[in-house]
């Protein structure tokens, strides 16, 4: 009983003095800033590429912390480069974390691209992309969670177009089902980036054969192709296909579809879907692959190369 007794008095003792100094703590606000890196901590760029920084996140006790960036990065030099945050806050309490910033003469470009999310798995997926600082491209639906879409923009990724239902009895029945179509999901990803998307790939690609089932003959795809450019998107293919949404059942497939399509000097836009769980699921060994084989990995912006198709219908 005596122990105990001293063993409870003790406790509480102690319980008191860590929230005093807690107390103390938030008065004088002797805790730093914290930062959170947007979109991963490196990043590996080609020499002559730009450099587009996701930047950070900063949590504070005081409203106001200052950000001073510093960076040496000579993206016109292959060599290793930072970019350097410090966060201060009003009581002079002081943060920095770097990004470190690789620029190489490289292999070969990979854009890695996700159409029909985002799903359950999307979240995933971008841990793995923050965690080798790789950006890619999302050609997104009206389905999965807005937090998702705004994960994905803000990590630096494209936010692309790829319609809201993805129902293609409807999308090619007639050209204003597929205007109307595409711009719900265009106001759905304005409403969450604040920035309308640019660049957009067709359900089953432009080169499609299933649109002639359903559009009386119209031959709705080579109208389309004309129109979105029109229209000022950019609409994106692919060259090398993961066959995540036919023959491939495993990550390993998918996997070795993808890494057997790379050829030194190439550009290549590769089809996956973050619907598909085990496509997400070969993702990192496909990044682990590129890096250590000197491919950069870019997203998609409307000047990239796109990978068109021959357009059949
Ligand atoms: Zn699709």
């Amino acid at each position: 009983m005596l122990y105990g007794g001293i063993f409870i008095a003790i406790w509480v003792l102690d319980d008191d003095s860590v929230a005093e100094r807690r107390l103390e703590e938030e008065m004088h606000d002797a805790s730093p800033p914290v930062i959170e890196m947007r979109g991963g901590d490196t990043m590996t760029l080609a020499v002559g590429d730009m450099l587009e920084d996701p930047g950070i996140d900063v949590y504070d006790e005081s409203p106001t912390p200052r950000v001073e960036i510093e960076s040496n990065v000579d993206i016109s030099r292959e060599g290793e480069y930072y970019t350097r945050y410090v966060a201060i806050d009003e009581n002079g309490n002081t943060t920095n974390v770097e990004r470190k910033i690789k620029v190489v003469r490289p292999a070969g470009r990979i854009y890695l691209t996700f159409d029909d999310g985002p799903s359950e798995y999307t979240s995933k997926l971008l841990d793995v992309l923050d965690k080798y600082g790789v950006k890619a491209s999302f050609f997104v639906t009206g389905g999965g969670d807005d937090a998702l879409i705004k994960r994905e923009y803000e990590g630096g990724h494209t936010v692309g177009l790829h319609t809201m239902t993805h129902n293609y009895s409807y999308i090619y029945a007639n050209l204003d089902n597929y205007w109307s179509d595409l711009g719900a999901v265009q106001d759905r990803v304005k409403r969450i980036t604040g920035e309308p998307a640019s660049i957009m790939r067709f359900p089953g690609g432009s080169s499609n054969l299933i649109s002639a089932v359903y559009d009386d003959g119209n031959r709705i795809m080579s109208t389309l192709a004309r129109e979105v450019e029109q229209r000022g998107y950019k609409y994106f293919d692919w060259n090398i296909d993961s066959n995540d949404a036919g023959g491939a059942g495993s990550a390993d497939e998918v996997y070795s579809n993808v890494v057997n399509g790379l050829r030194n000097g190439g550009e290549f836009v590769i089809l996956q879907h973050d619907v598909k769980a085990f496509s997400v699921d070969a993702v990192e060994r496909i990044v682990q692959y590129g890096l250590q084989n000197g491919f950069v990995f870019s997203r998609l912006k409307s000047n990239s190369f796109n990978a068109h198709h021959v357009v059949n219908n």
